[in-house]
C-alpha cells in the first residue's frame, strides 16, 4: 500500500501527551514500533501512519489537512484556532472524541504577596503567556486591559524574573507554581486530550478503519469508567439490593449449589461502588460482594 492510502495520525513526540497516546494505541491493538527516534512510525498490523511532532504543530497539521486525525490537549487546540481566526485562516476539523487524559487548567497566578481582589486587579499590568489568545478572550471579557507578554517556555520564572506581574499558564496539580512562589488565582480554561479529524473527506477504507478505531477507543474509556460487580444476595432481599447497585444496566441472577436462600448477582456498573453502597448491601444481607476492573468493553 502506497503511503498516501495509510491513514495518518499526529501524536505529540515527547511531552506529557506522549505515554498516554502511544499506550491508547496499543489499547486499541495497533503494533506501532516507536523505539525509532523518526518522524513517522508505521503500524505494522495496520495501514496506519503515526506522525510524531511538537504538540502545537497538530491543529495546524489537521487543519490544513495534511494529517488526517491528531491527538491535542484542547487548550493548543482552541489557542490555535483563535490565532487562525484573527487571520482568517481556515479553522476546519472535526471533534471525534474528548480522551480521559491530558487533563489541566490554564490558570492565572500571581506572586504569593500579591493582594489579588478578582481579575481587575491585573488592570494595566504585564502577563506572561504561552496562551495569548485564550488569555485575551478572557480578559476581554472582563472588559480588563494588561499588557501581554509572550513567552512559550518557563512561563513560571516570569514574576521572578521582572519580566511579568503575573502569569497565565497550565496548572494540574499546582506545586510548580508553588515551587516559584506563586499563587492559582483564577481559572480561565479547562483542558484534556481530545481526538481530533481534518475536514477533508477520507477514502472509504481510511474512514472504516477510523470509525472502528473509534469504537475502539470509545470502548477503552468507556471501561475504563465502569466495574464489573458481583456478589451473593438472598433472594428476599433482591430487588432492594438491585436498587443500591449504580448504573443503569439490569444484572445477571445466577444460583448458588447448595443455597436456595441466596443468588449469584453480577452486573456491569457505569460507576465505581463506593464503601457506603458495600457497606448497605452487607447490611441487606450481601456477601462476597466483589468491584472489578474491566479492561475492554463492546456494546
Ligand atoms: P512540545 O515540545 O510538544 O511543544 P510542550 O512542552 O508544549 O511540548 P507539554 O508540557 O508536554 O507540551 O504539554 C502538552 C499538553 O499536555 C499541554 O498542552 C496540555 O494540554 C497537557 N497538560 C496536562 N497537564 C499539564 C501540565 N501540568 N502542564 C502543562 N501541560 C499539561
Ligand atoms: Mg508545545
Amino acid at each position: 500500500m502506497s503511503e498516501q492510502q495509510r491513514l495518518r495520525i499526529a501524536i505529540q513526540k515527547s511531552g506529557r501527551l506522549s505515554k498516554d497516546s502511544q499506550l491508547m494505541f496499543k489499547n486499541c491493538g495497533m503494533k506501532v514500533n516507536l523505539r525509532e527516534q523518526r518522524l513517522i512510525a508505521h503500524c505494522e498490523n495496520m495501514p496506519i501512519d503515526i506522525l510524531r511532532v511538537r504538540d502545537d504543530d497538530i491543529p495546524g497539521l489537521i487543519m490544513d489537512g495534511v494529517v488526517d486525525v491528531g491527538i491535542v490537549g484542547e487548550n493548543v487546540l482552541e489557542e490555535e484556532t483563535l490565532l487562525r481566526q484573527s487571520q482568517q485562516e481556515n479553522t476546519e476539523f472535526k471533534m471525534l472524541t474528548r480522551l480521559d487524559f491530558g487533563g489541566c487548567r490554564l490558570s492565572l497566578a500571581v506572586p504569593e504577596d500579591f493582594e489579588f481582589k478578582g481579575p481587575r486587579s491585573l488592570a494595566n499590568l504585564r502577563i506572561a503567556t504561552t496562551y495569548p489568545g485564550l488569555l485575551k478572550r478572557y480578559m476581554d471579557t472582563q472588559g480588563i486591559d494588561y499588557t501581554n507578554i509572550m513567552l512559550t517556555g518557563s512561563v513560571e520564572v516570569a514574576p521572578r524574573a521582572g519580566l511579568a506581574d503575573a502569569i497565565c499558564d497550565l496548572v494540574s496539580t499546582g506545586a510548580t507554581l508553588e515551587a516559584n512562589g506563586l499563587k492559582e488565582v483564577e481559572v480561565i480554561y479547562r483542558s484534556k486530550a481530545t481526538l481530533i479529524q481534518s475536514s477533508n473527506p477520507l477514502s472509504a477504507s481510511n474512514q472504516a478503519l477510523l470509525d472502528k478505531l473509534l469504537l475502539r477507543i470509545q470502548g477503552i474509556i468507556q471501561a475504563k469508567e465502569s466495574k464489573y460487580i458481583m456478589l451473593h444476595a438472598p433472594k428476599a432481599k433482591l430487588e432492594e439490593v438491585i436498587e443500591l447497585m449504580p448504573g443503569s444496566e439490569r444484572p445477571t441472577l445466577l444460583p448458588l449449589a447448595g443455597r436456595d436462600d441466596l443468588v449469584a448477582v453480577h452486573m456491569v456498573s457505569t460507576e465505581n461502588l463506593f464503601w457506603e453502597t458495600m457497606e448497605a448491601l452487607k447490611a441487606l444481607g450481601a456477601s462476597s460482594i466483589l468491584v472489578m476492573p474491566i479492561e475492554k468493553m463492546m456494546e
